[in-house]
């Protein structure tokens, strides 16, 4: 019984890992393409891809922009997905540690 929550935690882990390696995989690709823009429209806009949750940002908007991002429902679902699956990896560890003592 213990295996299995065990094994659920891992799997339940690693699927978030996947998750997250497919959105830097995402951001990369995002990058890529910011860098294929022309480098005078890149100057102008200052486009940056938010480090959270890989959404662009606008600088040159303005402070009160960057606040409403960074409460914005797609940013802290992302928080909150980085937690759990910090949390996670702590757990497993934690468990594996147990596991070979
Ligand atoms: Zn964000």
């Amino acid at each position: 019984m213990e295996q299995l929550a065990e094994a659920g935690n891992v799997t339940e882990a690693s699927e978030l890992m996947q998750a997250i390696d497919m959105l830097k995989e995402e951001q990369a690709r995002l990058q890529d393409s910011l860098t294929q823009v022309d480098p005078a429209f890149r100057h102008e806009q200052r486009m940056e891809i938010c480090d959270v949750c890989g959404a662009f940002s606008v600088p040159i908007e303005g402070h009160v922009r960057q606040v409403s991002h960074v409460e914005g429902k797609q940013h802290t679902g992302f928080v909150k997905l980085r937690q759990v699956l910090q949390d996670l990896k702590v757990q497993t560890r934690a468990q594996s540690y147990t596991a070979s003592v």
